[in-house]
């Protein structure tokens, strides 16, 4: 499909807060990269707490609609209120699942690792978006003894099987061609139980066809797995949890490698892919013009890197490796002292 393609067309969601800064930056980014892309087409979306609070809808159906006449979207970030305000809900959520964005994938590198931040770490985590405990369906009543609150936690064997053929095939692009498959089976013993045969499962598949027997498995558990991650994040390559783990390891990975500011992701699904920035939206600085853009910029090329064009994606991640190198022109966040478009300006330069 990649060679069809007349142009690009982006759907640019800043959503809140620092998203209004960062996702133009992300856009510059794209837009630099020239012939290696199909001619980019950007179209401006609503979504998220600033325009719920003016509409009392979060996610517009104008928002969904158009997302489904583009090949990709850029989502900024979106304030969530800390206690539940009727008839608001996470615009971010409801995307994954509308779009069937059922992987989330966080590549966490060290690029030049400051002191308290671990060198060598270079390691991709692929958490499963759609099930786990994430089916909210959560129920409280009245026992003999008080109150009780009960939660369901879902795993099916379509949704592992899927996200661990996203694992294999990502380690087959890397050069350690490794899978760490995470769980708490000894406890769960149905539920993760199922999430780790089935993925163990996924290279004897017989429509893979033997293309994953070169890839090597593991499996931990999931407190130890974050214990390593600590101790020693090296041993990781592709890293493959349900939806809840996934949350917990990918964000404890971020933090091995420094700022929030600096950690990309993107929500993958087989017909689409949004990039997304790991931070939230950050409304101590929001405003400022001091956000790290680097984690929107790095969005931008995994995304375009997941649409198969493997040679913008380079060029982009390559002129914000240098950038972080060089650490004359970094955000308060990175210990400098420069603003969102200065760091966009020395990435420009060198894309
Ligand atoms: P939210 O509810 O939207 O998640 P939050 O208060 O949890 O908001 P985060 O965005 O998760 O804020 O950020 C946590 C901390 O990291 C904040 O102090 C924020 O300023 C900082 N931070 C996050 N992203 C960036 C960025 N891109 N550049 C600089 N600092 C950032
Ligand atoms: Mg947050």
């Amino acid at each position: 499909a990649t060679a069809a393609r007349q142009s690009l067309k982006i759907g640019l969601i800043p959503a809140d807060g620092i998203g209004h800064e960062v996702i133009p930056a992300a856009r510059a980014a794209i837009e630099a990269v020239g012939s290696d892309i199909p001619k980019p087409e950007f179209v401006d979306l609503l979504a998220g707490w600033e325009v719920f609070t003016r509409s009392g809808v979060a996610l517009p159906e104008e928002t969904v609609d158009a997302l489904k006449e583009c090949d990709c979207a850029l989502f900024g970030s979106v304030s969530s209120p800390s206690r539940k305000v009727t008839g608001y809900s996470s615009p971010i959520v409801a995307l994954r699942k509308k779009l069937d964005l059922y992987a989330n994938i966080r590549p966490v590198v060290s690029v030049a690792p400051t002191a308290g931040e671990k060198p060598d770490v270079d390691l991709i985590v692929v958490r499963e978006n759609t099930e786990c405990l994430y089916v909210k369906q959560e129920e409280l009543t009245n026992g003999e003894k008080g109150k009780e609150a009960r939660a369901t936690r879902l795993i099916t064997e379509y949704a592992s099987r899927r996200i661990g053929k996203m694992a294999f095939e990502l380690a087959l692009n890397r050069p350690r061609k490794h899978v760490t498959i995470i769980h708490k089976s000894n406890v769960l013993s149905v539920t993760d139980g199922l999430f780790r045969e089935t993925v163990r499962g996924v290279p004897s598949l017989p429509e893979v066809n033997g293309r994953f027997d070169d890839v090597t498995i593991a499996e931990q558990l999931v407190d130890s797995a974050v214990y390593r991650l600590f101790r020693e994040p090296q041993i990781y390559d592709v890293m493959v949890a349900p939806n809840l783990y996934g949350d917990i390891i990918s964000d404890a990975a971020a933090a091995l490698v420094g700022s929030l500011g600096l950690v990309p992701s993107i929500n993958a699904g087989d017909n689409f892919v949004m990039g997304e920035p790991v931070h939230g939206s950050a409304p101590d600085i929001a405003g400022k013009g001091i956000a790290n853009p680097i984690a929107s910029i790095r969005s931008a090329a995994l995304m375009l890197r997941y649409l198969k064009y493997p040679q913008a994606a380079d060029r982009i991640d390559k002129a914000v490796d240098e950038v972080i190198r060089e650490g004359k022109v970094l955000t308060p966040d990175l210990g400098g002292n420069s603003k969102t478009n200065e760091v966009l300006a020395e990435v420009l330069k060198r894309i």
